[in-house]
């Protein structure tokens, strides 16, 4: 509860915004009264020198008038905190005036909260608190029951396998009695009785615990790392985020991370993945809990995938029918704020898996909005991805869990050079690495080994591996060092192979406007299934073409039925481009999309003259503007 309420100013009116005031049951003991909280007290006698005041049919004593403020009959109630226990047992108390307040009734004081339990080993012990989890092992029935201090598992055993309890539900306001007993060196409670309240009894728990569950919410106020005004407008944005997660933590319900395999979704993930173990861990008794309760996977496309969203349902409803686990949320990073990922949400929107995305590519608000409940992208503030989302997160990180702080300074640096952010607070943030022991050049290397570590991780999330790698939560700063110096050695090396080959076969021709065009077959003149895969090889001809000319340049990478585009100077619009390609031409069996000036379409094979034909002819009509936004500064299509 607030620590901060002015027990020294009695009788002053205080700043007491939310606090709570018990109010006790009969039965209650002294036991049931704590020195920093504050009480409903009933007037029982008055005297010259004050009132005399009930708590509970135990718990009686005497207001001052000293202590007093106002002045009362028998009968009249007012909140007091306690003020002294003398010697021979007299209470005295102080009046608190209050204009903002929650009355929680205490049934009894002999229960034991779940952050009490390593002191009760042994004990036998009464809890009340609600179920998150529900989960039938081949032996006792596991229910995880949170209250408002914690979670902790609490077997039922019925007979092996068999569903102790059946009556009781996910969701549902307990009361257990039990053992407190270590398992594998974790604390659980052996249950004897177990009671689904209802009525008043779980009104009053439920009131209980929301008040707690609000309170351990709420984030953490931390300074951004750096200052920096354009930064500073996302900060409510990315602390409702921060409570949200917090909260979702504390639900119980598993949170599904996806983000976008790359060096920034990887930077925004990695220390976001961090902080939420450790708070699941704080929560938890559990051991196993922040494995179940947070998934973090890497998506290959810059979109939510069907391929995605698919196998994400799949697992989230075999969670809930194998382990009695609650549908997740799920959390989108550097991907999720465009139309291409509405698909997907739609299908999700089937069932009860609310979805949180915190990106920085130009996003289609009124596309994702309603299917979203979250949306977090510096475009929503004028701003754009030069605030990458590895800044955002290592921010958001540090809302849920401060203490991640030392581990992750060097991140958004890493972050903002993998995305080519031009962002203002780019030299504070390699300040800040540089404090850490990296130059700019560790910085590059550590974002291409995370780059090309995360494409032969495909679907994996290879977090020991990855951590390493970004060195979050790594213990061993030699072996990050050589693991990254090697990973990017590779990665340079195959992208010059692969462009070894290639650049010979990039075919230029003029464009009517006066830009270039650059075309090549990533099909038949690249290697194929290895690193760098077409988006990116496509990326990297096209940075050399931009810096060997100067000039306007646009790139067609193609296969058999498919183009990724980039351009630079080029006024573009892909997925306008896209829109007129479908209407166009017929039986191209054209979709696609992505930014302004990255993207990727794909058509029939049969078709591919006519669609490429038709792209060609229209990028020839677009407007030069060299004042454009560098494609050379977004990340890599696929
Ligand atoms: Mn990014």
């Amino acid at each position: 509860m607030s620590p901060s309420h002015g027990a020294e100013d009695s009788g002053t009116e205080a700043p007491h915004d939310g606090a709570v005031v018990y109010d006790l049951a009969a039965e209650c003991s002294l036991d049931a009264v704590s020195e920093d909280e504050l009480y409903l007290a009933t007037v029982n006698g008055v005297v010259e020198y004050g009132v005399f005041v009930d708590l509970s049919e135990q718990v009686s004593g005497l207001v001052h008038d000293s202590n007093l403020v106002g002045s009362y009959d028998v009968g009249d109630e007012f909140i007091v905190e306690l003020g002294e226990v003398r010697e021979n047992g007299d209470l005295s108390f102080r009046e608190v005036q209050l204009a903002d307040y929650a009355v929680e009734t205490v049934d009894r004081d002999d229960l034991t909260t779940v952050d009490e339990l390593d002191d009760a080993l042994g004990d036998n012990v009464s809890l009340e608190g609600t179920v998150v989890q529900v989960k039938q092992t081949g032996g006792p029935t596991i229910f995880q029951v949170r209250d408002d201090t914690g979670v902790v598992p609490c077997a039922a055993f019925e007979q092996a396998g068999v569903r102790a309890y059946p009556d009781v539900e996910l969701d549902d306001i307990v009361r257990l009695t039990g053992v407190v007993e270590t398992r594998d060196g974790a604390l659980q409670v052996e249950v004897d009785s177990l009671d689904a309240l209802d009525g008043e009894d779980a009104d009053a728990v439920e009131q209980r615990l929301d008040a707690a569950l609000e309170a351990a919410a709420a984030p953490h106020d931390v300074d951004p790392l750096v200052e920096w005004p354009a930064f500073e407008k996302l900060h409510d944005d990315l602390e409702t985020v921060a409570r949200r997660l917090r909260r979702t933590v504390l639900e119980g319900r598993p949170i599904r991370m996806r983000h976008h395999a790359d060096g920034d979704g990887l930077c925004a993930s990695v220390p976001l993945q961090y902080a939420l173990r450790q708070f699941i861990a704080e929560t938890y008794e559990d051991p196993d809990a922040p494995r179940h309760l947070l998934k973090r996977l890497p998506s290959k496309a810059p979109f939510y995938e069907m391929e995605d969203v698919t196998r994400d349902l799949n697992f989230a409803l075999e969670d809930r029918e194998r382990h009695g686990q609650k549908l997740p949320l799920l959390l989108m990073l550097d991907n999720g704020s465009t139309e291409e990922d509405t698909p997907a949400y739609r299908n999700l929107a089937h069932y009860d898996v609310p979805i949180v995305v915190v990106d920085h590519h130009h996003p289609d608000p009124e596309a994702v909005e309603g299917l979203v409940e979250e949306h977090v992208n510096p475009y929503l503030h004028d701003e754009d991805y030069r605030i990458t989302t590895g800044m955002m997160c290592v921010e958001l990180a540090r809302m849920i869990y401060p203490d991640v702080t030392d581990q992750v300074r060097h991140v958004p640096a890493v972050a903002g050079i993998s995305d080519r952010s031009e962002g203002e607070a780019m030299p504070d943030y390699v300040e800040l690495a540089n404090e850490e022991g990296y130059d700019e050049d560790d910085l590059r290397d550590i974002g291409e080994a995370l780059d090309y570590a995360t494409f032969w991780l495909k679907y994996d999330d290879g977090r020991e591996f990855v951590n390493d790698v970004l060195n979050v939560a790594c213990d061993d700063r030699e072996r990050h060092e050589e693991l990254v110096d090697f990973l990017a050695t590779r990665a340079e090396r195959d992208v010059d192979e692969q462009l070894d080959a290639a650049m010979s076969h990039v075919e230029h021709e003029a464009l009517d406007n006066g830009a270039h065009l650059y075309r090549i077959d990533v099909e038949n003149h690249c290697h194929r299934f290895t690193y760098p895969a077409p988006g990116k090889t496509t990326g990297k001809i096209h940075d050399r073409k931009v810096q060997e000319t100067g000039d306007p340049v646009i790139t067609i990478g193609y296969g058999p039925d498919f183009a990724v585009l980039r351009s630079d100077g080029v006024r573009l619009d892909i997925p306008e481009m896209v829109v007129e390609l479908i209407e166009e031409v017929d039986g191209g069996g054209v979709s696609g999309g992505g930014h302004l000036v990255v993207g990727s379409i794909k058509f029939v094979k049969g078709m591919r003259e006519q669609v490429l034909d038709a792209l060609v002819e229209k990028m020839a009509d677009a407007e030069i503007d060299e004042e454009l936004q560098s494609s050379m500064a977004l990340p890599d299509g696929e």
